[in-house]
């Protein structure tokens, strides 16, 4: 008979090695020395002491948690109660409500609008862009709820009822009347199933009520196809009224305390966002309120639409800076063929070349928010037009790529779904998606430019401050002009002009950023060369180790 060790463990197959730490308990703001570098650059460096104190909340584990459980439990849509009352309810886990609440709390919905300085914008950006990193779904009602304002300012009797409520630091999901509750959240329906970039072929329609002149009430009839974060307060929609397209604040609940016919039909299943519950949705004679003006609406709307594009800028440079962090903290831990992934050039290679993703990503993204921040001054304003589009075309284009690239530096495990690249890289295509995709944002680029040239001359101007600091990029520049002067085809060339657009933009911002070896690196791979650059294709002689460092989220 053999002789049993009762102190060995027969079960025991083998000792866990050589696999990376889970990445917690490290301040996101802190070991980010891009996005530091970029708010200090743009008039946000008053608000250093709350983004460390911010930066530390988003690392905690707790916090990392809750965006994995937000995703794991997906929404869950009940139309009526048990006793068949219709209900238009989501339920989602407790985790995004958690979520909710952090954000709403921070004023991340509202603190630019609520107070107003030099640098709100940024300091907004900054927090948003950290608080975006533990999880982007929930980011969907946040930004609508802050991209509401200047469109509900438009009418002036709303705005007094409801931006008090719409602003306020606080998070009531409670499903019931807005009239009861002390905070607010707003989402909006647009997309129709015959048409979503082509919003005038909107076929829902909209008849005024008689009554209540002072807050121009109607009845809408018809369908949304793609309306995200349904358990919002109230929404902005676009209806066709006798005069024409027109905007209108749908609740969903009506001010006597009955339920707004405002019906959810489902939910979409999605690949990625899963977080966030996206509905198709009919109104049947639901009351809206106009915005601006009967036949007005795409203007009235478009407010808030500029500013989702601009948030789809700091929500798509987060998911760039996270899947970065993960890259290289990875790298730093795992070894293969005798030393660590960090330390084999090729890499080096690739981990530089992603974080100079996020440098330009996060250098353009802040840029906005200093326009932002002076919208009184006209050739900001003028800035901010082109540069809301271009931004939002490039950044949110480059994101799926750059998320399968930091993913496979994870090897296998960067696709397992306990890993959160899985969760980046599906939903790295949103935003790119959302609110205007891609050819939608070339072609608003060329718009902006015809109907208003200035724009373009503004964009020079800002681009002429680094005039002579680099060859190859006075060379961007000029070859820039030269391409936007040629008017053949322009719209069959509109990606390759915006391209051009975002990168000379990106690496003038670079250059005044005052970090040498990002600026230089950035121009020889990505203007120093006439096709795609691939990533991991960065030329020699450059200082990666210097770029690295700058993205470790434990050592800048
Ligand atoms: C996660 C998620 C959440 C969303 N939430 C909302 C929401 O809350 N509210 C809402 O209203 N909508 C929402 N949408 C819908 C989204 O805004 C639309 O899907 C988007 O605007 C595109 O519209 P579409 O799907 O009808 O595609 P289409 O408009 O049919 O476009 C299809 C493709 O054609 C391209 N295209 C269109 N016109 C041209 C042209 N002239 N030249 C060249 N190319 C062109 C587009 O760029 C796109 O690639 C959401 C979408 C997603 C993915």
């Amino acid at each position: 008979m053999r002789e049993v060790d009762p102190s060995a463990d027969s079960a025991s197959t083998h000792e866990v090695t050589n696999q990376t730490p889970p990445l917690a308990g490290h301040n996101l703001f802190a070991g980010d020395a891009a996005l530091r570098d970029a708010v200090n650059h743009n008039g946000g460096h008053w608000a250093e002491d709350d983004l460390q104190r911010y930066g530390e909340v988003c690392g905690r584990p707790e916090m990392i948690e809750r965006g994995f459980l937000a995703n794991e439990n997906k929404p869950r849509f009940d139309s009526h109660d048990r006793t068949g009352n219709r209900v238009d309810l989501v339920r989602y886990h407790p985790a995004y409500h958690q979520l909710m609440q952090l954000a709403l709390s921070e004023g991340l919905h509202s603190a630019p609008w609520t107070d107003p300085k030099p640098g709100a914008h940024v300091a907004r950006a900054a927090k948003y862009y950290l608080h975006s990193q533990l999880e982007s779904g929930h980011g969907c009602p946040i930004t609508m709820t802050f991209a509401s304002v200047p469109s509900l300012k438009l009418n002036p009797h709303l705005a007094a009822e409801w931006l008090p409520k719409v602003t306020a630091r606080g998070y009531d999901y409670s499903n019931r009347p807005y009239t009861e509750k002390a905070a607010l959240t707003i989402g909006m329906g647009m997309t129709e199933k015959q048409g979503g970039s082509d919003v005038r072929a909107n076929t829902s329609r909209a008849v005024r009520l008689t009554g209540d002149g002072s807050l121009n009430a109607y009845e809408l009839v018809g369908h949304k196809w793609f309306m995200s974060a349904p358990m919002c307060d109230a929404f902005l929609m676009l209806a066709q009224a006798p005069g024409g397209l027109s905007c209108f604040l749908v609740p969903r609940w009506r001010p006597d305390g009955s339920k707004n016919p405002l019906q959810v039909q489902r939910l979409k299943d999605k690949s990625g966002n899963v977080s966030n519950a996206s509905s198709e949705v009919e109104m049947r004679g639901a009351l809206g309120w106009l915005i601006g003006e009967e036949g007005r609406g795409v203007n009235a709307i478009i407010e808030m639409v500029s500013a989702t594009r601009f948030d789809c800028m700091i929500g798509s440079s987060a998911g760039q800076r996270q899947a970065v962090v993960q890259a290289i903290h990875h790298a730093a831990h795992r070894n293969a063929f005798g030393k660590t992934l960090l330390d084999q050039p090729l890499m080096q290679n690739v981990l530089a070349d992603l974080q100079l993703e996020v440098e330009g990503s996060i250098a353009i993204t802040m840029r906005m928010a200093q326009a932002l921040d002076h919208q009184d001054d006209e050739q900001q304003q003028l800035l901010m037009r082109l540069g809301t589009a271009v931004g939002k075309y490039w950044v949110c284009k480059r994101t799926p790529h750059h998320a399968y690239e930091a993913m496979e530096c994870l090897g296998g495990n960067g696709v397992v779904e306990n890993f959160v690249t899985a969760r980046l890289y599906r939903d790295a295509p949103i935003n790119a998606i959302w609110e205007g995709s891609g050819n939608i944002q070339a072609l608003d680029v060329l718009r902006a430019i015809g109907k208003t040239p200035a724009v373009l001359l503004a964009w020079y101007d800002e681009l002429e401050r680094s005039s002579g600091a680099d060859g190859h990029l006075d060379r961007a520049v000029t070859n820039l002009k030269n391409e936007l002067a040629n008017l053949d085809q322009l719209e069959y060339r509109a990606r390759h002009l915006v391209d051009r657009l975002a990168l000379t933009m990106q690496a003038h911002l670079l250059v005044q950023g005052g970090d040498s070896a990002v600026a230089e690196a950035f121009i020889a791979s990505r203007l120093d060369s006439d096709g795609a650059h691939s990533t991991g294709t960065l030329p020699i002689g450059l200082d990666t180790n210097r770029i690295i460092e700058r993205g470790n989220p434990l050592l800048s």
